[in-house]
């Protein structure tokens, strides 16, 4: 396990709320002039989180009050709301900037990476490789 499994997930889209009145308020994070392309990739980016635990109740948008959600989702390095993406399609939250350089530079990364093909090539059971 290296450095980076051992560091808590940092959490990252929940906002204040009537249990929680000293968390950040979304509307102090609307910013209607944020690159559309960019935007929509962060969003595409949230929507596409691990699922890392489901709560027993809904949360409420904080803009227009719908049902937003009920799941924690994650990237291994943070951690949201599964709602966190309708603030920012619906009502032009901004994310953080260490957030979405993080989020860019790994869609990037990914992107960017080769091909090995080799490991897979050689499977030809689950057995193959390693003795059991
Ligand atoms: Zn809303």
């Amino acid at each position: 396990m290296d450095h980076a499994d051992s560091q808590p997930l940092r959490l990252i889209g929940y906002w204040a709320g009537s249990t929680a009145p000293d968390w950040p308020d979304p509307k102090n994070f609307v910013d209607a002039t944020w690159d559309r392309l960019e935007r929509e990739t962060i969003a595409d980016y949230l929507r596409c989180g691990f699922i890392h635990r489901a709560f027993g109740g809904l949360s409420t948008c904080r803009f227009c009050g719908r049902e937003n959600g009920a799941l924690e989702l994650s990237d291994g390095v943070w951690l949201w709301p599964d709602g966190l993406a309708h603030y920012v399609d619906d009502h032009d939250v901004r994310l953080p900037a260490e957030f979405v350089d993080h989020a860019l530079e790994y869609l990037e990364k990914l992107g960017d990476a080769d091909r090995d093909v080799a490991w897979w090539r050689a499977q030809t059971s689950p057995a193959s490789g390693k003795p059991r």
